[in-house]
């Protein structure tokens, strides 16, 4: 099997070991004479997957399974937009949200369905191109919500700002195992796993179970956080397939050396390839300036000289990388390199800047 390059931001890049697993998976799990795509979600194979999957990612995360419980939904974080408000907003309720790109917008217009979702900090004026430089909290605010990579924007907060106390929601769908923090400072996070953790299918939902107790008891059990928790994240039938192949994503993680050697990887690339970039600046414009607030996720910049664009997709391309364009939204390019991207990937994107600048 050749591997290209894969650059892109969504599905994206898988481990290889995981994808061979993955394959014998879909003829037989275990011993059990059934794929993983026909065994009861109820049954003992699936059980141990599920069970396993979440308390590999709390440990993955250092967090305890006292204080906290992990779920696996439908409906992507898109869904987690209008959940959130849903379980802890409702009529005279007010949540602070930070306003930093694409995503953050539509988790803000959900909100507003349910409560009172205030503005707290934005740079859209900036259009999106860094974090915002200050925000302004509500005093008991039912949480703060913070969208810790900007997929399309390509800034990233690298510390989550302090919340003055209110609970903190953040919206990890692009680097959640993919930096270091201390996630024992936030209530809830959510992540759709085709970013960073696994393929499409599946949201992973991590909550502190004190948070939950304070959430809205009158909803449809499907978007109630408490329903599915009180159900060991197994209300309904869960996105099998899906959760098998995040489990194997997770356990490779950890033979990997965990979140601190992805972090150290994770850097080493983004480095590679914003040096490459900033060494030229009359050949590229890097959209994000302020090294602080760049992502070593997905890394956006532009040409100086936008008709050579297609040269430059075309000369990627020959080199086996794909996935480089940029979002609609902003154009150019975007290099998403997420846990399982080689460093290697990051060197060859490197090595073809350079090239391409001197030409
Ligand atoms: C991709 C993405 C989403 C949307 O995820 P879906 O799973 O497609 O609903 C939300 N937030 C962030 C930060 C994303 O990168």
């Amino acid at each position: 099997m050749k591997r290209i390059y894969n650059f892109s931001s969504g599905p994206a890049i898988l481990p290889v070991p995981v994808l061979e697993e993955a394959s014998r998976g879909v003829l037989e799990i275990g011993r059990s004479g059934m794929s993983i795509l026909e065994v009861s979600h109820r049954g003992p194979d699936y059980e141990a997957i599920h069970q396993g999957a979440r308390s590999r990612l709390l440990a993955l995360l250092g967090l305890s399974a006292d204080e906290y419980t992990v779920l696996f939904l439908g409906g992507g974080a898109t869904l987690q937009f209008a959940m959130v408000p849903m379980n802890f907003l409702g009529a005279g309720r007010t949540a602070d949200y930070l306003h930093t790109g694409e995503w953050s917008g539509r988790a803000i217009a959900e909100a507003r369905r349910y409560g009172t979702a205030h503005v707290a900090g934005s740079s859209e004026s900036e259009k999106f191109a860094c974090l915002p430089a200050s925000w302004k909290l509500t005093s008991g605010a039912a949480y703060v919500h913070v969208t810790t990579n900007n997929t399309i924007e390509g800034t990233q907060w690298k510390t989550v700002p302090p919340s003055g106390g209110a609970p903190i929601v953040l919206d990890a769908s692009s680097d959640l195992l993919g930096v270091e923090r201390d996630h024992s400072r936030f209530d809830l996070i959510y992540a759709g796993a085709q970013k960073n953790l696994g393929p499409a299918g599946v949201t992973v939902v991590v909550a502190r179970k004190r948070f939950l107790e304070s959430a809205n008891t009158d909803l449809p059990a499907i978007l109630s956080y408490r329903s599915h928790a009180a159900a060991d994240a197994l209300l309904n039938t869960p996105p099998v397939f899906p959760v098998y192949v995040l489990g194997l994503t997770l356990r490779w993680l950890e033979e990997e050396g965990g979140v601190a050697e992805m972090a150290r990887r994770n850097s080493r690339k983004a480095e590679a390839v914003y040096a490459a970039l900033d060494e030229f600046p009359s050949v590229y414009d890097p959209t994000v300036k302020e090294p602080a607030h760049r992502s070593l996720m997905n890394l956006t910049f532009r040409l100086k000289s936008p008709e050579r664009e297609g040269d430059f997709l075309a000369g990627a391309h020959a080199l086996g990388m794909d996935g480089l364009k940029g979002h609609r939204s902003v154009g150019g390019f975007r290099a998403s390199m997420y846990n399982a991207f080689p460093e290697e990937g990051a060197e060859a994107l490197a090595d073809y800047l350079r090239r391409f600048a001197r030409r």
